[in-house]
């Protein structure tokens, strides 16, 4: 554990060199002590060991080269572009130096013929010459040998240089310097906490030792492993982190398997009849996970389980059943959605089979009146109702149940983790089971969610067929027409969506009302309907129900369906701007067909703004429908956090570690976390005491847990 008293604490200022206006860059990057420096690790590496032979430079390698200037000149290319030229030579061949941005007064009087200096930069091969583009470079003064001025400066040369993050107004030269101090003072006071048996498991050195060779490779590191992130040392410190994260993840969840909970029996008192009744059989799948979730439910513990299932994977079925145990155990079950119509859909469906089981069902929604809520709470209170269907109305104040003995958050990527603790707060230690269809990679899945069981449905119903999906430009609306004509003539339903940024905005309101007009012009006769966020509840059900029905063929909507929405005859989505969307809503988006045994497809039709990243969104979706490789693409181009929505997600800000590099590391310092937590001496053992004061001292007030000693 690192003392109060420790340099790791001490501000950056306390380096030579550092003052505060030095110290004030740093805390731009967040950089405030010795130990956040410590943490600030190189993101690249630069090969300075040797300087090579002009005559053995390697084409597309980073280099580094001594040479006199023969030549300097501005020129012209054959497009009439001007450019500034200059040959340098070291004897054994000759290279060409190029800039296409230059002051030409400034090139005049650095680069001129006869200098000598030491040359940086990628060397590319150009019709037969090889050049570099902007090269960096140092320049002798007269009469230095080559040698001497490399060992004038050991901390730039012969050596693999770390390159650091930096800032406006921070050099790389000056960010060296003060991490060189920094490591060579202090990195020593960094102590290992880790037991002992894993680091010699695992092969990993003191984490004073991993820093400074992360921050100060050894001439003979193996580049590539440094480059990739791969190394020993770096990998011995996204352990370290990644270790402590998840054994407070796992004692948390420890802490909540010791509350005492509601134990159900399972007598399928009402399941029986109901898997008699439904119109299919479970898939393998699904009965597996309702096993999972039935096991839970009969201990003594609340059930904490997240379930995970690819949009169309029938989830709802799952959490009907679920809600049924809790039922003919005499419990109430509540169901939360985070969207009116996605919880006026699930009422449908909930209240459908519960009626027929003689069961009954409400919604609460927040369009309700106040009269009627008033009547429906009560109801609730009273335990007249088993199962209570609604939005965020659910979580409030005035709710009270008589017995709740099941929570199910639906899409529970849109709550956040504190509406999971005000759900459980409405009964004593309640069974919670939420459900996603956010296709987070298992190892993320863990990290996000450590405290929740997994379980994941990963098989669709049968006679699914992919959805087939184009992304179109504005300019090919024709075909755009006449693949919805196709459909509606075959006597099926489609969307088209346009994206919502804030539900006040007007003018994308305005561009879902024009639609209805112009398609209205082009399909006279046809049925269109138009579903937007600022509707009221009512109306929005209306259309819906319309929809659901067939009486409106093609529905027009902002993003208020994304979530849940489930029309099996609707066989083509069109999305509007896709580039607006991400990928894991345009998953969701998608996800709205295909839902029967029919062919479908999803237009998407890109706009002329388009940004590169855009255009990769469009490519995944078009080339995959299995929603966890687009959840992996997603993460490759956005990063977790943003995936998640960093804010709702919990996903912590790690240091060092990469969420996308080091999900082996991971599964490791979770395994290791694991076997530790199930041992009988864990954590009152003296042996695991400088482990467990570290634990809390990175966890801070967030392990509030009796499990953690
Ligand atoms: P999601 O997991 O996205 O919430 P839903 O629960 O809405 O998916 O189910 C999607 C559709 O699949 C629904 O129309 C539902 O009736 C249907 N479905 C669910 N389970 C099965 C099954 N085992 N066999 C056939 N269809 C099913
Ligand atoms: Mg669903």
């Amino acid at each position: 554990m690192i003392p109060k008293s420790s340099p790791l604490h001490q501000p950056v200022s306390i380096l030579n060199g550092v003052g505060q206006r030095l110290a004030d860059k740093l805390a731009r990057m967040q950089i405030r002590t010795i130990e956040d420096l410590l943490y600030t690790l190189p993101h690249r590496y630069e090969d300075r060991r040797d300087l090579r032979r002009i005559a053995h430079l390697r084409d597309n390698q980073h280099e580094i080269f001594y040479g006199e200037i023969l030549a300097s000149a501005e020129v012209r290319t054959r497009s009439g572009r001007r450019m500034w030229e200059a040959v340098v030579s070291d004897g054994s061949g000759q290279l060409t130096l190029k800039w296409f941005h230059y002051r030409t007064s400034w090139q005049q009087k650095t680069w001129k013929v006869g200098r000598r200096g030491v040359f940086r930069g990628e060397v590319k091969r150009f019709g037969g010459r090889r050049e570099v583009l902007h090269p960096e470079a140092d320049f002798l003064e007269q009469g230095v040998t080559v040698e001497a001025f490399l060992n004038r400066d050991p901390l730039s040369f012969g050596r693999i240089l770390p390159i650091y993050p930096l800032t406006e107004g921070l050099h790389q030269k000056t960010a060296r310097k003060i991490w060189k101090e920094a490591v060579d003072r202090h990195a020593d006071s960094v102590a290992t906490s880790l037991p002992e048996e894993i680091t010699r498991r695992h092969n990993f050195a003191p984490l004073a030792e991993c820093l400074k060779k992360v921050h100060w490779p050894e001439n003979d590191a193996d580049l590539a492993s440094l480059q990739q992130g791969r190394d020993p040392w770096r990998t011995a410190l996204v352990y370290d982190e990644f270790f402590y994260l998840e054994l407070g993840l796992l004692l948390r969840k420890k802490g909540v398997s010791l509350e005492e909970g509601i134990p159900f029996k399972v007598e399928h008192l009402y399941t029986r009849p109901l898997a008699a009744m439904l119109p299919y059989r479970l898939t393998g799948a699904q009965r597996r996970v309702l096993g999972e979730i039935k096991q839970d439910l009969m201990r003594p513990h609340p059930m904490h389980r997240l379930v995970q299932g690819d949009v169309g994977s029938g989830k709802t079925v799952v959490a009907l059943m679920s809600a049924l145990v809790a039922i003919e155990n005499g419990c109430q079950a509540a169901v939360v959605a985070p969207t009116e119509i996605l919880a006026e859909q699930h009422y449908r469906f909930f209240g459908h089979w519960l009626e027929q089981l003689g069961l009954k069902a409400v919604l609460l929604s927040g369009s309700l009146k106040a009269a009627e809520k008033k009547a429906i709470c009560r109801q609730i209170a009273e335990g007249e109702v088993h199962l209570v269907v609604g939005t965020h109305a659910v979580l409030e104040k005035g709710v009270e149940f008589r017995r709740l003995g099941l929570g199910i958050i639906d899409e529970q990527h849109r709550f956040g983790v504190e509406q999971r603790q005000v759900l459980k707060q409405k009964g004593v230690n309640p069974h919670i089971l939420v459900m996603t269809a956010t296709p987070i990679p298992r190892s993320l899945a863990l990290t996000v969610y450590g405290d929740l069981s997994l379980s994941v449905i990963d098989e669709l119903p049968p006679g699914r067929k992919p959805v087939k999906t184009v992304a179109y430009s504005e300019t090919q609306r024709d075909r755009v027409f006449s693949l919805i004509k196709k459909a509606l003539d075959r006597g099926e339903q489609g969307y088209v969506v346009f994206p919502l940024v804030e539900e006040t905005e007007k003018s994308d309101l305005r561009a879902a009302t024009e639609a209805v007009d112009e398609l209205q012009a082009v399909f006279p006769g046809i049925r269109i309907g138009l579903l937007h966020g600022r509707m009221k509840g009512a109306e929005k059900d209306q259309i819906m129900q319309a929809f659901g029905s067939g009486d409106i063929q093609l529905l027009v909507a902002t993003t208020v369906i994304e979530v849940g929405i489930d029309v099996a005859n609707a066989t083509i989505m069109v999305v509007e701007h896709a580039e607006r969307f991400g990928l894991a809503q345009l998953h969701q988006l998608r996800g709205r067909v295909g839902r029967g045994g029919k062919e479908s497809v999803c237009v998407l039709i890109r706009s002329r703004q388009c940004s590169e990243d855009g255009q990769k969104r469009l490519e995944v979706m078009c080339t995959t429908g299995d929603g966890f490789k687009i959840a992996e693409a997603d993460l490759e181009i956005r990063g977790p956090g943003d995936f998640l929505g960093t804010r709702q997600s919990g996903l912590p800000d790690f240091r060092i570690a990469n969420i996308i590099r080091d999900g082996r590391v991971l599964e490791k310092a979770r395994q290791d976390a694991a076997e530790l937590v199930r041992r009988d001496d864990f954590p009152e053992h003296p042996r695991y005491r400088s482990l467990m004061m570290e634990l809390r001292l990175r966890w801070g007030g967030r392990l509030e847990l009796a499990a953690v000693g």
